[in-house]
């Protein structure tokens, strides 16, 4: 078992759900939302953000492909596809972590094509150091630094993703 330092605790990921679910909640106004959920580390997090969220929300999933290092830059791809159709739908994208800013800059211009009436992204960690490529991002659970993540979704040789705290590898 790998040994891990606590980053952020269950209970304030909780409460900042809490936080970022009303403030989505007052974004959208109860209009209907598609909510895309990034597999699989984002599942978590959208799971406890929704519970606590009141905008009547139709889930989705996409699947993209992962990657070592930053060689791959320019290579990602969907592994599985969503499955509605999102045009002129409003769309929130459930990631788990915006780090170099690659996949979610793929996967923006990727939905754009498809002409949603709105695209917002909700990530829950920001690693803002780590930034290569800029995006945009609209609601963001925690900035964190740049140490890798583990639990609450983030894995560990795809393991430890059902820890309820986030924690990290001391290097
Ligand atoms: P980006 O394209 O922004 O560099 O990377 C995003 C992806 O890298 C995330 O979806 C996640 O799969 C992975 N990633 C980045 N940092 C971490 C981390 O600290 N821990 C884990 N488990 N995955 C990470």
């Amino acid at each position: 078992m790998v040994d891990l330092k606590v980053l952020l605790s269950e209970e304030e990921i909780q409460k900042r759900l809490g936080e970022l679910a009303r403030e989505i909640d007052d974004y959208y106004q109860g209009k209907e939302i598609i909510v895309l959920c990034v597999l699989r580390g984002a599942i978590y997090f959208m799971v406890d953000l929704t519970k606590k969220m009141t905008t009547p929300m139709q889930p989705d999933f996409i699947r993209v492909a992962s990657y070592e290092g930053t060689e791959t830059t320019g290579k990602i791809s969907i592994l599985d596809d969503l499955k509605e159709d999102i045009k002129e739908k409003n769309v929130l994208v459930i990631e788990d972590i915006i780090d170099t800013g690659y996949t979610l800059k793929f996967l923006k211009e990727y939905l754009l094509e498809k002409e949603p009436a709105d695209l917002k992204i909700a990530v829950l960690a920001d690693k803002k150091e780590r930034r290569e490529v800029d995006v945009d991002v609209d609601f963001v659970g925690f900035e964190i630094p740049n140490k890798y993540i583990v639990g609450y979704g983030f894995d560990y040789n795809n393991t430890c993703r059902n820890l309820t705290y986030i924690g990290y590898i001391e290097n």
